[in-house]
């Protein structure tokens, strides 16, 4: 028995890190999945290995016409869709706020921002209907204290996670829950594609973002795209069906406060 037997999921940025991971545990826990990217290629493989009961569905998370059609195709290939993953993402702009451009401010919020309404709206379309279903969005440890990624990156999440709180009150009384996760660092692809390597390299060198992290963090390991992915699932399921409008956040302890080695080095050094 699967925790996801018979759901219906789109997962978006399912060919690479957080995404890929979440994409292959919902296939695994039962459900079918309509995976999403615009690395064409890489989603195609990672479905045709899934199998059965996966397929992928091109879409720029940034255009409104790709995530209506990609909503459709759940729809039109599996029945119905219980549930939305609003992950797909980037880093975005970056650098000192007095030399961030402004096309490069409307990007981020258009990829990281408008994307997750986006998702939430075209999802609650096709569940208003059902009053069923469960809208889950990747915000991060960013949106809820500054200092660990870019303004605008940090702004963004900090919206989800508002969004994901407004949107709950209004559908949350029409059965469906929405809810999002906040990753701390995860040894994702999602750094060497911030300093422009090639999609396929990003990945590849992921793994070895993973120590450099470890010290950010009091569990002292790194974060992996699978942790995310649990918590997604819990998100997902009806194991969560009490849960509704919350912001999980999983990341080895990093922002519950100052580590107790970092204050004693502190103390020392007085
Ligand atoms: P990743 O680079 O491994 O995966 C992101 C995926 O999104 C890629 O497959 C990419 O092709 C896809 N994507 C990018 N732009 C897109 C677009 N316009 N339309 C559709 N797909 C697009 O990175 P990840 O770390 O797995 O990131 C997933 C989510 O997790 C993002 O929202 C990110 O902000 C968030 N997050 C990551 C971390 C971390 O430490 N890795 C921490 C907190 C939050």
């Amino acid at each position: 028995m699967g925790k996801l037997d018979g759901k219906v999921a789109v997962v978006t940025g399912a060919a690479s890190g957080i995404g890929e991971a979440t994409a292959r545990l919902f296939h695994a826990e039962g459900a079918a999945v309509v995976l999403s990217d615009i690395q064409d290629e890489r989603g195609r493989e990672i479905a045709a290995e899934l199998g059965e009961r996966a397929i992928y569905k091109r879409a720029d998370v940034t255009r409104e016409d790709d995530i209506a059609a990609l909503v459709d195709v759940a729809v039109a290939e599996f029945g119905v869709l219980d549930i939305m993953y609003n992950n797909a993402g980037a880093q975005g702009v970056s650098g000192p706020i007095a030399e961030t451009p402004s096309e490069g401010f409307d990007q981020t919020i258009a990829l990281l921002l408008r994307s997750v309404f986006l998702g939430m709206k075209h999802a609650a379309r096709v569940m208003l209907p059902r009053r069923a279903g469960s809208i889950v969005s990747t915000a991060s440890v960013a949106g809820l204290r500054t200092g660990h990624a870019p303004h605008i990156y940090s702004a963004c999440k900090a919206a989800v996670i508002h969004l994901t709180h407004s949107v709950a009150m209004e559908l949350g009384e029409q059965g469906i829950r929405v809810n999002c996760v906040c990753p701390g660092f995860i040894a994702t692809g999602i750094f060497g594609n911030a300093f422009g390597l090639p999609p396929e390299v990003a990945r590849a060198l992921a793994p070895l973002m993973a120590p450099m992290q470890v010290n950010a963090q009091p569990l002292r390991h790194a974060g992996q795209p699978v942790d995310i992915a649990q918590a997604v699932l819990w998100l997902a399921s009806d194991d969560a069906r009490f849960v509704n409008g919350h912001a999980l956040v999983v990341d080895g302890g990093l922002i519950a406060g100052r580590s107790w080695t970092e204050y004693q080095h502190l103390r020392e050094s007085l």
